[in-house]
């Protein structure tokens, strides 16, 4: 035991020896290569922040080095988690349910302001009734694996998130993944399917969160329509961000009341954690009883329900800072397309620069928070190595000194490490 057999190579080896080994070898394993050798990129994830979610914040490196940084790393893109009606109604709500709430929803889990909450998102979306799930990953989980099993067929976009897949793998569904946003790959599988393959879904998320593009959902409801099919949304991304009034995906493509199961997360626009399911009501409760995630996790705290419910009341006044947010996106989109990164073919708070070299990757970002702008760090299991970018999310509350010292940074190492001319 300890013993290093047959030294991987690449991080993703040190996943399974296929039972001919200790458990714990690729533990073992792991440790001495992160020794000897470990990755450049990993310096980069995992750093403390120590301040909030805000435009200029505070971090700390794995030598303990403090320094400040502008912050493009954030899904905070409303800026909502300092929002002082939102810091107000989590402190008052503290003081009167508690920290935690110390049981699941269905025992003693659920308070007024869970419902209350509930309600909000069922309003919002206009549908019958919602749900909250402790994380937007479990509610992923939870919702294809309760609504689908064996027998059944879930067509999924080769881009969905991994907690999409993961529910996929649980439902013991038969998966077939389609080209991303090719609906003419999704087609033909339709197409193929026997007939009497009647339990059909088709996942996809709004907005994808690697690469900021949108799912083309009003072609993908039509396709559904035609070949019998019920239709997932993931809105993580898209909540308060896409759409006229921020509803997101269907929304922006007037295809709301046709899509069977709206999903999203409460950690990325909505600023804390959690995640949710609208629909009809006989769906919402049929979940409450068969969604393991929801049905067996405890319900999140209350000081997070209160916080949330203001974010929506927000959202629904159109007072949580859309306008200001598109402002910037197009202001990052445009300056970085000017300065010749290739940012693929985001539509959202999103952009993907691509690096597309690990090596190279690692370095830029390293250099990029050395010299005072923090990214996300991209690669492997997100996203295939050779696809690893940088990923910029872009808040509200950026300024534009801000951004212009950002694009003037991302210039700079851009021309070092040859990625623009
Ligand atoms: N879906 C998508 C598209 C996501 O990007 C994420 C978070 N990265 C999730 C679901 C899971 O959400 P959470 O982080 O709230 O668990």
């Amino acid at each position: 035991m300890g013993k290093v057999v047959n030294l991987p190579k690449q991080f993703e080896d040190f996943v399974s020896n296929n039972g001919t080994a200790d458990i714990f070898q690729k533990v073992f394993d792991l440790e001495v290569v992160l020794k000897d050798s470990s990755p450049r990129y990993l310096d980069g994830l995992g750093l403390q922040i120590l301040t909030p979610a805000a435009p200029s914040i505070r971090i700390k490196e794995k030598d303990n080095h403090a320094h400040e940084v502008i912050m493009l790393a954030s899904n905070s893109y409303l800026s909502l988690t300092t929002h002082p009606r939102v810091i107000a109604a989590c402190k008052a709500a503290c003081d009167e349910y508690g920290f935690g709430m110390g049981a699941s929803p269905l025992l003693a889990g659920t308070s007024l302001l869970h419902r209350q909450l509930e309600r909000l998102i069922a309003e919002f979306y206009e549908t019958e009734d919602a749900m909250i799930f402790p994380c937007g990953y479990s509610g992923n989980v939870g919702i294809i694996s309760a609504l689908c099993g064996p027998g059944d067929v879930v067509l999924t976009d080769a881009a969905n998130h991994a907690s999409i897949f993961d529910g996929c793998k649980l439902s013991g569904a038969k998966v077939k993944v389609f080209l991303h946003r090719n609906l003419e790959h999704l087609e033909k599988i339709l197409k193929n399917l026997p007939e009497d393959q009647k339990g059909r879904l088709i996942t996809t998320c709004g907005v994808f969160s690697m690469d900021g593009d949108l799912a083309r959902l009003d072609e993908i409801v039509e396709l559904a329509k035609r070949y019998n099919s019920r239709v997932m949304i993931d809105e993580a991304h898209a909540l308060g961000v896409v759409g006229p009034t921020g509803r997101g995906t269907p929304e922006k493509y007037n295809c709301a009341g046709r899509v069977d199961i709206i999903y999203g997360t409460l950690s990325k626009a909505a600023g804390a954690i959690g995640g949710f399911c609208a629909g009809i009501a006989s769906l919402i409760r049929y979940l409450r009883y068969y969604a393991r995630p929801y049905f067996f996790s405890t319900s999140l705290p209350a000081p997070i329900v209160a916080g949330l419910i203001e974010i929506f009341k927000l959202m629904m006044e159109d007072a949580a800072g859309r306008d200001r947010l598109w402002e910037n996106i197009r202001y990052m989109v445009a300056g970085l397309k000017r300065l010749g990164f290739d940012t693929g073919d985001t539509d959202s708070a999103i952009i993907p620069i691509m690096i597309s070299d690990e090596g190279k990757l690692a370095n830029f970002h390293n250099d990029l928070r050395y010299k005072g702008v923090l990214t996300n760090l991209v690669t492997y299991p997100a996203v295939r190595r050779k696809e690893c970018r940088l990923r910029v999310s872009v808040m509200n509350s950026l300024s534009q000194e801000e951004m212009d010292r950002a694009l003037e940074i991302f210039a700079g190492l851009g021309r070092k490490y040859g990625v623009i001319l």
